[in-house]
């Protein structure tokens, strides 16, 4: 049995496993993080890089949780922007290997599931 742990705080204990409200995937949350409404930040970071540059590309109402959330993970905006672009980045080298022909993307799979 696969033990889940809090994608908030890493607590083990009153686990409930929910979807996120940035994209479709799930993870598990604590009560009190399930009280507060968080997010998993690496989650977060994905989703907003994969909506565009952080905080132009992103409407106000998405702007607004992030914001709040990065308040309930205490990360400076600054690090989170930083985060998102080095994101894109890794995308955008990622998408240019893979057309070039350097990936595989069977091998990228590979362990994913
Ligand atoms: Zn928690």
């Amino acid at each position: 049995m696969i033990k889940l742990k809090c994608a908030g705080c890493k607590k083990a204990e009153g686990i409930t496993v929910v979807c996120s409200m940035f994209g479709a995937t799930s993870f598990a949350l604590c009560d009190k993080c399930l009280r507060e409404g968080r997010e998993d930040y690496r989650n977060m970071v994905n989703y907003i890089s994969g909506a565009g540059h952080w905080p132009q590309d992103i409407n106000d109402i998405y702007q607004a949780e992030v914001r709040r959330q990065l308040k309930l993970h205490g990360v400076p905006e600054e690090v989170f922007k930083f985060e998102v672009e080095r994101a894109i980045a890794e995308e955008q080298a990622f998408i240019s290997e893979l057309c070039a022909g350097k990936v595989d993307l069977a091998d990228v799979m590979e362990g994913e599931f």
